[in-house]
């Protein structure tokens, strides 16, 4: 058994669910899960096929593995897919655990644009518990996220604790932690740093394992890949008069909070109206540049509250708070998604990744963007972690 112990510092604060709708303190099935989704994405860029951990998927083929004592004879290599030979399944262990400690609980508070305040306020009503301040003076909210320096604890054997190093250092570089990460939530850093090394040899040693259980490769579905990914760290320019009209939504912002990120990603995302007029967020920009309205919902999933809440996946673009990594440092913000094929069955007419990255980067960075001239100083490509371009 090995035990490694490394340090997650929260960036924009964290949230790791639980069943009342708050997430007030660690649910490690949380982070699991987050892990899980991201093994996932990463097995099927190199030709696996994990199977579909829910119990009534209509999919047969990708139904979840079972490992049965009975047919002990046959190796576990041949009937487990490779997630779950690592995150285990019915009848098969994890073969790691982990253990985290130090978050404090931060009630909940969001920034929108001043324009757009009052309906923002609406929706994140609908979005989060909460409850309204008599005399019109907006809400509370009576859920908190997590914030802090936690200490991480990995323990398994050692192949398991090196493949789950190796797995935060991807999410930390290009996207993200916990739940609810489409809207700001879990950027993080972690200390050790986990060299680009490290992560290649993990990859590649999954890879060899891929190989030899001679999975099928499937591209035609609509699940998280790597494959089809991308992500963009900014570094913001021109944001002070973007920052200085947001305006607190739910509690009084803690002191020293906006020294470290502005929670607005929702802002960013859909209504922000600085640059190009009414409801101007990313997702108007989608629709503005040529792709129509049911584009757009593909992409970022829908308002809905059943699908927001049930599936945190059902966005495919992810938008991160603005954030930094210390009081002194630059302003950063993560952008990142998916595209895959099968998300356009039936839909004729798409963008493909590239022209959603560069839809992307004018709304950033272009000279009518939010941030005009941020540049690009993390960049993920598929060339430098997988084969391939
Ligand atoms: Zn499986």
């Amino acid at each position: 058994m090995t035990e490694e112990t490394i340090i997650l510092q929260t960036l924009t604060p964290l949230w790791t669910g639980g069943t009342d709708g708050d997430s007030n303190k660690i649910h490690l099935t949380g982070i699991v899960g987050s892990l899980r989704y991201w093994y996932e994405g990463i097995v099927r860029v190199l030709g696996g096929s994990p199977c579909i951990q829910v119990t009534d998927s209509p999919d047969e083929k990708h139904s979840p593995c079972r490992y049965v004592v009975e047919d002990s004879n046959t190796s576990q290599d041949l009937r487990l897919c490779p997630v779950c030979k690592l995150f285990g399944t019915t009848g098969w262990k994890r073969r790691f655990r982990i253990s985290m400690s130090g978050l404090i609980s931060q009630p909940l508070f969001f920034m929108a644009s001043r324009p757009v305040q009052t309906q923002t306020t609406s929706w994140f009503e609908l979005i989060y518990k909460s409850r309204r301040i008599k005399g019109g003076r907006g809400i509370l909210f009576q859920s908190s996220a997590l914030w802090g320096r936690a200490e991480l604890k990995i323990i398994g054997d050692k192949e398991a604790v090196n493949r789950i190093i190796a797995l935060l250092g991807f999410m930390e570089r290009f996207g993200a932690i916990g739940a609810k990460t489409q809207n700001g939530f879990g950027q993080f850093k972690i200390e050790p740093k986990v060299t680009g090394l490290l992560i290649n040899e993990e990859f590649k040693a999954l890879a060899a394992e891929i190989v030899r259980n001679n999975d099928e490769v499937s591209n035609n579905n609509v699940y998280f890949s790597i494959q089809d990914f991308f992500s963009h760290t900014y570094q913001l320019k021109h944001h002070n008069s973007y920052f200085s009209q947001l305006k607190a939504i739910g509690e009084k912002v803690p002191d020293g909070a906006k020294k470290l990120f502005y929670p607005c990603a929702f802002d960013l995302r859909y209504k922000n109206q600085m640059r190009q007029g009414r409801n101007s967020g990313l997702r108007q920009f989608f629709k503005n540049s040529k792709w129509s309205k049911k584009t757009a919902a593909k992409l970022f999933g829908t308002d809905k509250k059943n699908s927001w809440d049930q599936n945190n996946w059902a966005s495919h673009i992810h938008v991160s708070h603005p954030f930094r990594l210390d009081q002194d440092g630059n302003w950063l913000l993560k952008i990142w998604g998916t595209v895959p094929e099968g998300l356009w069955n039936s839909h004729e007419k798409h963008p493909d990744r590239n022209e959603i990255e560069s839809i992307i980067n004018e709304y950033i960075s272009g000279r009518q963007g939010m941030f005009p001239g941020s540049t690009i100083v993390c960049r993920y490509k598929k060339k430098d972690w997988f084969n391939g371009d």
